[in-house]
């Protein structure tokens, strides 16, 4: 009998079974963390095919999460996913580098900007919330490899920088994300994780107006999730292991 799941749902089940069984190993429970679909070059026809998969699949009883890297790729789906997300089926993140003059294309359709690395982005995205009366989900985007090819706020400058953000109007401080190291030891990719967790801890334990929320861990992929698992990630975020390898890597 062939299997009841299609491919990329099996795929979407096989990492479940990879983030679960990496937070049962810590001592976690599976349901403090949360899978995003990073699902940058992948067209709109393939990304509903796996929110539906995702939605029924064996753990799927939440919306369902992913994340695009561009503004322009953003955009060009916004019409196919739009029904979902007024729904409140389906989670929008912006996971990929931001210009200011860019946010009101990403504001459309995103409810969370994990992204933020910089005042003057944050200052653009709480300006333009408050204009239309909402408050947006953000996060602080740490460069905590210091690899210069990363986009992210350097670690010693995170914690002033998300409490900043934390007192903006517009803006709700949900977490901090990372891009793990590009590194073959282990231990050099776990101690960056542990510095943003680090992080995180101590922007909470200040309690600074608004940091109250800021709870989240954005951090680990593919190939490094059971790592991020273990330093306490919340949301862990899967392109390729889902989607299969991309033709043209994204930047990130
Ligand atoms: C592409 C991407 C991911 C997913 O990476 P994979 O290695 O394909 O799982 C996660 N986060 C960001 C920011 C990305 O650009």
């Amino acid at each position: 009998m062939p299997s009841p799941l299609t491919g990329i749902a099996s795929r979407i089940a096989a990492v479940r079974a990879r983030i679960d069984d990496a937070a049962r190993a810590a001592g976690r429970d599976p349901q403090e963390l949360r899978l995003l679909l990073a699902t940058k070059t992948q067209d709109a026809e393939t990304v509903l095919d796996a929110v539906s998969a995702a939605s029924s699949g064996p753990g799927g009883s939440r919306s369902v999460l992913i994340g695009e890297n561009r503004v322009q790729e953003l955009v060009a789906k916004a019409p196919a996913l739009a029904s979902l997300v007024a729904d409140g089926q389906l989670e929008v993140h912006m996971i990929g580098h931001l210009q200011s003059n860019k946010v009101n294309q990403v504001l459309a359709t995103a409810s969370c900007v994990q992204t933020v690395d910089s005042a003057a982005l944050a200052s653009a995205l709480s300006t333009r919330c408050e204009r239309d009366g909402r408050v947006l989900d953000v996060m602080v985007q740490v460069n905590v490899s210091g690899e210069d090819t990363k986009a992210g706020t350097r670690p010693t400058e995170a914690a002033a920088l998300a409490r900043d953000v934390a007192a903006l109007p517009g803006l709700r401080l949900t977490g901090f994300m990372t891009i793990g190291a590009l590194s073959d030891d282990d231990a050099v990719v776990r101690a960056g994780f542990a510095r943003l967790r680090a992080i995180r801890d101590e922007v909470v334990a200040s309690g600074a107006p608004g940091t109250a929320d800021a709870r989240e861990l954005s951090m680990g992929m593919t190939g490094d999730l059971e790592l991020a698992v273990a330093e306490g990630a919340t949301i862990v975020r899967v392109g390729t292991a889902v989607f299969g390898s991309r033709a043209v890597p994204a930047a990130h």
